[in-house]
């Protein structure tokens, strides 16, 4: 649940900054590069991260991932399943990760085993915006499946995100959206300065460039 007394929220986001703040320290000093994918429940990050590991770990390099639920082990348990290392993390009732959480999970990872820290948040996409977990990425995910609206919808997410996925792009035309809807929502959101990536998780298409995005 997110905070809503008035003051309350300044104290709560300031206090997270500070601890994401420490993740971010915490996490160059072992030269970890981190992403933190965010996105509504049903947009495939779960998917995209299992590909996106499967495709560094072919070149070598070391993943590890955090798997950000309100309850239960299914995100945690499909990434083990794929043979990616996984740590469960759940909110208990918020809606959202945040600095404290990520911060306990990265406790029980030993960061000098990982070159890569890929961090899957919580299924939402409002409040993850306001609360930076202190990693190199934010990225934010969105699928076809969800409507050509989502952009004119959700501005902060957008706005708060260094990158931006449209993923599903292989079933667009029997969803009837078009991509290009979007594309341009989002160009125009970024002041042209951005363009958001397109992908197919299922295809296997467009993953090298967001690998090259993140400079993985
Ligand atoms: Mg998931
Ligand atoms: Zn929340």
């Amino acid at each position: 649940m997110h905070i809503v007394q008035p003051g309350m929220e300044i104290d709560v986001l300031k206090e997270n900054s500070k601890v994401a703040n420490e993740n971010y320290r915490r996490l160059k000093e072992h030269k970890i590069r981190s992403v933190d994918f965010m996105g509504s429940i049903g947009a495939g990050k779960t998917a995209l991260i299992i590909k996106l590991a499967e495709k560094l770990r072919e070149k070598g390099v070391r993943v590890c991932a955090i798997a950000g639920d309100v309850t239960g082990v299914d995100d945690y348990s499909r990434f083990e399943k794929s043979g990616l290392k996984a740590f469960n993390c759940n909110t208990g009732h918020e809606c959202h990760l945040d600095a404290n959480l990520v911060r306990k999970s990265l406790n029980e990872i030993d960061l000098d085993d990982y070159d890569v820290v890929f961090i899957e948040n919580v299924g939402n996409l409002v409040c993850p915006a306001d609360f930076p977990l202190g990693t190199d990425y934010r990225v934010v995910v969105i699928s076809t499946t969800e409507g050509d609206d989502m952009v004119r919808k959700h501005h902060d997410i957008f706005l708060h995100s260094d990158i931006a996925i449209l993923n599903k792009m292989d079933i667009s035309d029997a969803v009837g959206v078009d991509p290009e809807v979007i594309a341009e929502d989002y160009r125009r959101l970024t002041g042209g300065l951005k363009e958001i990536y397109k992908c197919s998780v299922k295809k296997e298409q467009g993953l090298d460039e967001i690998i090259a995005a993140l400079k993985l």
